[in-house]
């Protein structure tokens, strides 16, 4: 293939990736934005292996069939709650890329015409590696969060802010160094040790409740590292595809910080993770409990329902049945709305997913806004698996870490059941005032068992 018709399936390939990103920002186009992301992709592929820069085919095709093997594997195998550790684990692998990209290009560096291009090539090779090794190690602490390995609560280690700013200045006086020296190989190893400390530390500060913003937070670092990877290997579609990846992922990160009332600049500045005084344990009364026959009765006998979903119904897959009550009740002339909350679930839009899954129809799936202040007047709220995202303690304890977060405010209706299994805490680890208010009742056990059951005595 000739450069320059390498060059036209690179723009090519671009404009799918935007077409791409335009079909998955909404759900009726989603299916058909992940069409656009194959076709790009595979234009792009095929483009760069075919190309005149590209030599080993070989090597490059045995590289291939044993990733993409190891990729089909574990893509098959997981499960939806399980998406999100799959996504922090595939950033870090765009932050490993990076470095090792970078020491390549280190190594063999490509001959320039001018100092000036020397120059701007080894501060690509710094920057890149350095943004690299932070997405890396943030990406790999990421994932023992979500997975449970790492403790979700916050590093708190003395002086964290000094210590992070104090990594972003050693890093920049060696790459000035690393500039001067005519590429020091000690610099390089030594700011490559910093930051990958300074992405540990980073996302080890953060608490549990601040995790939606830590994952969107790293999607848009690793399009930012595979930019600079892009710029290393002057490939103008690395560039193109790793800006739209990083301009997307900070637009996610504001739209979750705006969702968590947490302030973008200070997320960006790694400053969050604020040092939050966690509440004693406070008596908060007893709980009442009802049967899904008494949930059934109270549903028939409401005008109007909203079902607020949360992790639990995703743990237990419980949107089929979910859908089937749905559907029953709207037979009988019940008005029946979902509410979504911005971070419900374990990944941006999560919620949506299942319950598109589940065939439940758009018009009835509502965000938190458009149908918060609807709850007043509604009969009956089911919170099926959900807790952090209806939690008072957001606008009733500042010194809660959920303070100031907007939650759906369920408790204002008539009427509402919490489905879950256990009077156990939600993800951030904060106990939920709405299990002991007048007007709640519990329904225990697996959230699909609890569905059926009343979806049997409707
Ligand atoms: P939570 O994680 O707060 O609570 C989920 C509840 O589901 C738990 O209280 C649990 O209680 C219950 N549950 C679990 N399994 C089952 C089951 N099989 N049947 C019935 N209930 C079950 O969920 P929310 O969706 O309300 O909040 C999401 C939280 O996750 C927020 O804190 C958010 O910040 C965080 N987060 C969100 C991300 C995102 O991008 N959306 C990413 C990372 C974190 P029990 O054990 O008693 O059954």
């Amino acid at each position: 293939m000739s450069a320059g018709l390498v060059q036209a399936a690179y723009i090519v390939a671009a404009l799918f990736f935007i077409l791409s990103l335009a079909g998955l920002s909404k759900q009726e186009s989603a299916r058909s934005g992940n069409y656009y992301g194959i076709a790009g992709m595979a234009i792009a592929l095929i483009a760069t292996i075919f190309g005149p820069d590209s030599q080993g085919l070989v090597w490059i095709i045995v590289a291939m069939v044993i990733g993409g093997g190891i990729g089909i594997h574990f893509a098959k195998k997981v499960e939806m709650t399980e998406m999100p550790e799959l996504v922090a684990i595939l950033h870090s692998f765009v932050g490993m890329a990076a470095v090792l990209v970078g020491y390549n290009s280190y190594l063999d560096a490509p001959q320039v015409a001018t100092h000036a291009e020397h120059v701007i090539h080894m501060v690509e090779v710094f920057l890149g590696v350095f943004i690299g090794a932070v997405t890396f190690t943030g990406s790999v602490v990421a994932f023992g969060k979500l997975r449970g390995i790492i403790s979700s609560s916050p590093l708190n280690l003395p002086h964290k802010h000094k210590m992070n700013l104090a990594a972003i200045v050693v890093s920049t006086l060696l790459m000035i160094y690393f500039v001067k020296a005519d590429g020091s190989m000690f610099a390089l190893i030594v700011m490559t040790l910093i930051a990958f400390a300074f992405g540990y530390h980073l996302v080890a500060s953060i608490g549990g409740a601040d995790m939606p913003v830590v994952v969107s937070m790293l999607n848009s670092y690793s399009g930012w590292a595979a930019a600079a990877a892009g710029f290393m290997l002057a490939n103008d579609l690395l560039i193109v595809t790793g800006a739209l990846v990083g301009s997307s992922g900070a637009i996610l990160s504001y739209i979750m910080c705006k969702a968590m009332n947490r302030s973008f600049v200070s997320v960006i500045a790694g400053g969050f993770g604020q040092e939050v005084v966690i509440s004693g344990d406070v008596d908060h009364g007893e709980h009442r409990e009802a049967s899904a026959e008494e949930v059934a009765e109270m549903l028939k006998n409401s005008k109007s329902v909203i079902i607020t979903p949360g992790y639990g119904m995703a743990v237990a897959q419980a949107q089929y049945p979910v859908h089937e009550i749905t559907e029953k009740l709207r037979a009988q002339g019940i008005n029946v709305r979902f509410g979504i909350h911005p971070v419900a679930g374990r990944l941006p839009g999560h919620m949506n997913v299942l319950l598109a899954e589940a065939k439940v129809p758009y018009d009835i799936v509502l965000e938190m806004d458009e149908i918060n202040d609807d709850f007043s007047e509604t009969d009956t709220v089911l919170v099926i698996g959900a807790n952090d995202t209806v939690n008072p303690a957001a606008q009733e304890d500042p010194n809660s870490p959920i303070a100031g977060m907007p939650v759906l405010e369920v408790w204002n209706a008539k009427n509402v059941i919490v489905f879950k299994r256990s009077m156990n805490t939600g993800y951030a680890g904060v106990q939920n005032p709405l299990f002991f208010k007048e007007n709640t009742q519990m329904l225990f056990g697996d959230a699909k068992d609890s569905v059926d059951a009343i979806s049997k005595a409707l």
